[in-house]
Order: structure tokens, then C-alpha cells, then sequence
């Protein structure tokens, strides 16, 4: 069952047809694998073929005088076999499912991470993280429980047929014919089934959220001599919960009653025709018997085919959902062009809005010099991340342009290395997340990086940068993970760089370390620093305030305090804090 909430559907999803052609394209990768797979999931509902045939045998061998004892053996000797080839097939199923899996993860990662930014922006930790997470983990769930069985299941169905068919065509047809009412019994069931197992959940959900509240508020309940009510509660809830425990049992054996209906009317025209047969001499006692028992053979898988319906469904629906983000267009890869060494940027009448939202940035003229350090500061809410979004080209603006060197061009990203405001360290070592800024790096560059912007705490940890970082690994403080980030930076080495600085604590060690890292990381490139700390300000070459998305001020540190405005203000403010 789905436990994803409902997103909006703003990834496209693909047609089933679509994704059982990728499904089919990512086995044919794995030619041998999934031959053998098949090979071994058909031997395995074959083999449940051999028991009906021996004992059909043994009926017309034994009364002729015939002995048991070889018969014996290959029961035996059949049911060893289906253990073992049904066990097999099992973990190569899932195995086989489990490697179609990853590779569809795979695709998926990658191409969310190489989304366009305008789609991106759209979806970010919505859709992208639902499909990401419980698509996967559903389509995961079922591959390594439902898949093997409704696989074996459906060849068990196929593969008996088929034998009731070499048998003899009349018999297979008289046991066949039933299955219009095992349909029947299917198609009243389902649609009974599924609210009322669903009832039956939330019924059992409040049962316990009752027991549990009485439980934890027992103290206030006795203070205000409220017993008699809770047990009434839980009492009322428990005896909702059992009604329709109750209600889905007996559904459930109802429908149990009207599959046997069907299985035991189908057993009677077998036998009746088989009978009519054995008196003509067409067939003997035997083969009777194997159809019998071929026949009854198949209403087990039929129910499991019909109980797992709804797991493969929610599967097939998760798998829609998958396949449709991995087909995403890509966003043409950013385009290393021979790039001047400190590159000048212009930012010509740029104007932004967040979807229908108000403008966030009012028609912005900023020319950033070669090799020259801005700060931008500014009250929150200001611009400033969007403004350094559309320079790092990460955010395409509504309006206007971003000139490297006086001229457009197709890819910022490629030229300007972005440290956001909030960092996100990737679960895996320290080596690996740097090396995501450059893959072919060496552990010296990793370790000469890390050295760069002064983080030689990661010297002393006891793996180095082999730590495992992230999710489950070690706990980055965040003036660390921002020093991380800053290597990536130095890592990278692009002609731009854009800082959104954390918020950060005037005065604690962490912030002024971050500064010098800051410094260190940015040297000799032509930077933005959007500056939360105005000491960061002072040092730059030249401070630009944005208000309400407009530039309001700009000039070198000691023009604008001299000059008495907002920003002189703001530093009075800074200052007096200390
Ligand atoms: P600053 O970095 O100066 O605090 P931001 O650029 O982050 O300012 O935000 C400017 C305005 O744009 C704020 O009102 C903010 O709420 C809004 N905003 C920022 N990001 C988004 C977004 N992804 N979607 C919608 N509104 C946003
Ligand atoms: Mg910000």
C-alpha cells in the first residue's frame, strides 16, 4: 500500500506500456541473468506438474500388479525438486528485480539531478522527493515480496493448463469452463474488499490512539475521576474495530465458499467427463485422476494472483511514476568554455517573481569588475539569495540578463561556483562529496582543499577524509559543513564564485573562521558574497544594499558609512552589538 500523500502532479508520469518497455530494455542488459531467471522460474512451475502425472500413473500401474516403491521415490524425488527450484527462482526473481531496481534509481537520481532549474524550482522537495523516496521504496517492497510469487503464480496457471490441455483437450475444456465463475466470484469480492479492509484499518488505528491517550493521560484522567468515560471510549472503539474484523472475515470466507463453489463444480465436470471417457476407453483412470489433481492445482496461485492484485497495482502505479521522471528531458549539460581567468559579470535590468508571487527583485543594473569582491547586503527578505540564484544561474530571472565579459552566454553554472546559504553534505565520505566538484580529483587535491579553507578538523577525525558524513554518518556542525562546501569551491576552482554566507553568530569562533575560509576560498576570483555578517562587508571592494529587491545603495565600505545612510545605519547597528 501507498503511504506517499498526495503531491501535486507536476512530474509527468509515464504510460504503462512505456514503462514495460523500460522494464524490458533494462533486462535485456542483463541478457544471461534473465534468461536464466525464466529458465528457472518455468522449471520451477513445471516441476509442480511431475506429482499429478506419477500418481495418475500409479493409479493405472498398481491394480496391474505394478509396484509402489518407484512411485514413492518420485514423489519423493518431486517434491525435493520444487522446493529447491521454487526457492531458487525465488532469489533470482528477486535478485533480477532487485537489479532492474537500481538501475531505474539510478536514472532517476540522475536525472533529477540534471533537471532544467526551471523545473526544479517548481518541484523541489515535493513530487521529486516523493517519487525519489516512496515510489522507490514501493516498487522495492514489491519486487523483493510480490513479484516472485505472482511470477510463480502466474507460470503455475499457465504451465497447468497447458498440462490439462496435453492430457486431453475434452477434460481440460470440462474444467476450464468454471472459470467464468470463479470471475464471477472475483468481480463481486473486489469491489467489497478494498473499503472495508481500509475501515477495518482506520478502526484499528483509533483503537489503539485510544488506548494509548488513556494510557499516557492516566494521571489526569484519575485526578478528574474521568474513568468511566476513557473505558467507555476505548470499550465503544474496541468493539468498532472487532465488528468489522469480523465483517471482513466473514466477506472473506464468503468469498472462500463461492471460490470453492467454483472449484468443486469444475471438479465434478472433470470427473464426469473423465468418467464418460474411461467408459468409451478413451483415456484411463489415471489420466482422470492427473487432471483432477491438475485441476485443483490451480485455484491456489489463482488466489494468490488475486489477493497480491492490489500490491501490484499500488507497484505498477509507483513504477508509472518512476519511469515518468527518469524520460524527463535532461537540461543540456553545462558547457566548459574557455572562460577568461576573472570573467566580468553584468547584471542588466533583471527582474524575478516566484510564480505568480509579487517581484522580488525590481529591475537590478550590477556590474560585477574582474577580480572584483562584492557584498550584498540587506534586510531578509531582500533579494539577496534570488539575486545571487540568477547570477549563479541556478534561476532563471523573469526578466533580463546576465552578461559574462558584455556578452550572453548559455550556461552560467559552468563559469560560477555556488555556496549556498543552507549546505547539504551528501551521505557518503568527505572524499566523496568533494570530489562531486571534481570527479578526477586526487586524496592530495581533496586534502590540499580541505587545507585551503582552513578545515583541519577533519585531519583529526580518526578515518581523515574517509569519515562518513551525512545521513547515519558522522554530525557536521553547520560552520563545518559551510567549510565543506567552501573546499567543493576551491575543488572546482571556477573563474566566479557566489557566497550566500549562513547566518552565523557575530563573534563565535566558528563565524570568523568561516570569514578567513571565505576569504581563502574566493581569492583571485571575481565574487559575490551576500554578507549576513558585516565585518564580511567591510573587507570587500565594494558593498551593494538591496531593499525590497531594488539596489538602494553602493560604494566601498567607508564611502557609505561616510555617506550616512541605510548602510551606515546598519553598521552602527552591527558594531554596537559587538
Ligand atoms: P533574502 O535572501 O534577502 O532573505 P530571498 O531572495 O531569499 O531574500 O527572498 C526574497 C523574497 O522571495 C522573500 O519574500 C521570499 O519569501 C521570496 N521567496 C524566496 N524564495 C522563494 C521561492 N522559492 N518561492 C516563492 N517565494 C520565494
Ligand atoms: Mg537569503
Amino acid at each position: 500500500m501507498s503511504t506517499s500523500t498526495p503531491q501535486p502532479a507536476l512530474l509527468p508520469v509515464a504510460t504503462g506500456r512505456r514503462a514495460a518497455r523500460v522494464v524490458a530494455a533494462h533486462l535485456r542488459r542483463s541478457p544471461g541473468q534473465s534468461a536464466l531467471t525464466i529458465l528457472l522460474a518455468v522449471a520451477a512451475a513445471g516441476a509442480g506438474l511431475i506429482a499429478p502425472a506419477v500418481l495418475g500413473r500409479l493409479v493405472d500401474a498398481v491394480p496391474d500388479g505394478g509396484s509402489v516403491w518407484p512411485f514413492v521415490a518420485a514423489l519423493a524425488g518431486a517434491a525435493v525438486l520444487v522446493a529447491v527450484l521454487t526457492g531458487l527462482s525465488t532469489l533470482l526473481i528477486s535478485r533480477l528485480g532487485e537489479t532492474v531496481l537500481a538501475r531505474l534509481r539510478e536514472a532517476v537520481v540522475d536525472r533529477a539531478l540534471h533537471l532544467p532549474s526551471a523545473t526544479l524550482d517548481r518541484v523541489r522537495g515535493g513530487d521529486l522527493l516523493a517519487r525519489v523516496g516512496d515510489d522507490v521504496a514501493e516498487v522495492a517492497e514489491s519486487v523483493t515480496t510480490g513479484l516472485p510469487q505472482v511470477i510463480g503464480a502466474g507460470l503455475t496457471v499457465l504451465l497447468t493448463v497447458a498440462g490439462l490441455g496435453v492430457l486431453d483437450g475434452r477434460l481440460a475444456l470440462a474444467g476450464i469452463a468454471v472459470v467464468p465463475l470463479y470471475l464471477l466470484a472475483l468481480r463481486w469480492y473486489l469491489p467489497l474488499s478494498a473499503p472495508l479492509y481500509a475501515a477495518e484499518r482506520v478502526a484499528m488505528g483509533e483503537r489503539s490512539q485510544a488506548l494509548v491517550s488513556s494510557v499516557q493521560g492516566v494521571d489526569t484522567v484519575r485526578a478528574y475521576a474521568d474513568e468511566p468515560r476513557h473505558r467507555a471510549v476505548v470499550t465503544d472503539r474496541s468493539a468498532r474495530a472487532l465488528e468489522l474484523g469480523l465483517r471482513v472475515f466473514r466477506l472473506y470466507s464468503d468469498f472462500g465458499w463461492r471460490m470453492n463453489r467454483a472449484e468443486y463444480v469444475g471438479l465434478a465436470a472433470v470427473l464426469g467427463v473423465g468418467a464418460w471417457l474411461v467408459r468409451d476407453g478413451a483415456v484411463t483412470v489415471g489420466a482422470v485422476t492427473t487432471a483432477a489433481l491438475l485441476f485443483h492445482r490451480l485455484f491456489g496461485p489463482l488466489g494468490l494472483l488475486l489477493f497480491t492484485f492490489d500490491d501490484v497495482q499500488s507497484a505498477g502505479a509507483s513504477l508509472v511514476r518512476l519511469v515518468g521522471v527518469a524520460d524527463l528531458p535532461a537540461a543540456d549539460p553545462p558547457t566548459r568554455v574557455p572562460s577568461p581567468a576573472r570573467p566580468a559579470l553584468e547584471l542588466r535590468g533583471v527582474s524575478h517573481r516566484y510564480e505568480d508571487g509579487p517581484l522580488v527583485l525590481d529591475d537590478v543594473d550590477l556590474v560585477l569588475a574582474p577580480g572584483e569582491r562584492v557584498a550584498l547586503v540587506g534586510a531578509s527578505g531582500a533579494g539577496k539569495t534570488t539575486l545571487a540564484g540568477v547570477l549563479a544561474g541556478s534561476l532563471t530571472p523573469t526578466a533580463g540578463t546576465v552578461l559574462v565579459d558584455g556578452r550572453g552566454v548559455d550556461d552560467l553554472r559552468a563559469l560560477v561556483g555556488l555556496v549556498s546559504q543552507e549546505v547539504h553534505v551528501f551521505a557518503g565520505t568527505l572524499a566523496e562529496d568533494l570530489r562531486l566538484a571534481r570527479p578526477g580529483a586526487t586524496d592530495a587535491e581533496v586534502a590540499a582543499a580541505l587545507d585551503a579553507v582552513g578545515a583541519h578538523w577533519v585531519a583529526a577525525l580518526a578515518d581523515g577524509t574517509g569519515t562518513v558524513v551525512g545521513e547515519g554518518g558522522h554530525e557536521l556542525t553547520a560552520p563545518q559543513a559551510q567549510q565543506v562546501a567552501l573546499a567543493r569551491l576551491v575543488l572546482a576552482d571556477p573563474p566566479v564564485a557566489v557566497l550566500d554566507e549562513a547566518t552565523a553568530e557575530a563573534g563565535s569562533a566558528g563565524a570568523r573562521d568561516l570569514e578567513e575560509a571565505a576569504t581563502a576560498a574566493t581569492a583571485g576570483r571575481t565574487t559575490l558574497v551576500v554578507a549576513h555578517r558585516l565585518t564580511q562587508a567591510a573587507r570587500a571592494d565594494r558593498v551593494v544594499v538591496l531593499a525590497a529587491g531594488r539596489v538602494v545603495e553602493q560604494g566601498t565600505h567607508a564611502e557609505l558609512v561616510a555617506a550616512g545612510g541605510r548602510y551606515a545605519r546598519l553598521w552602527a547597528a552591527w558594531t554596537a552589538r559587538g
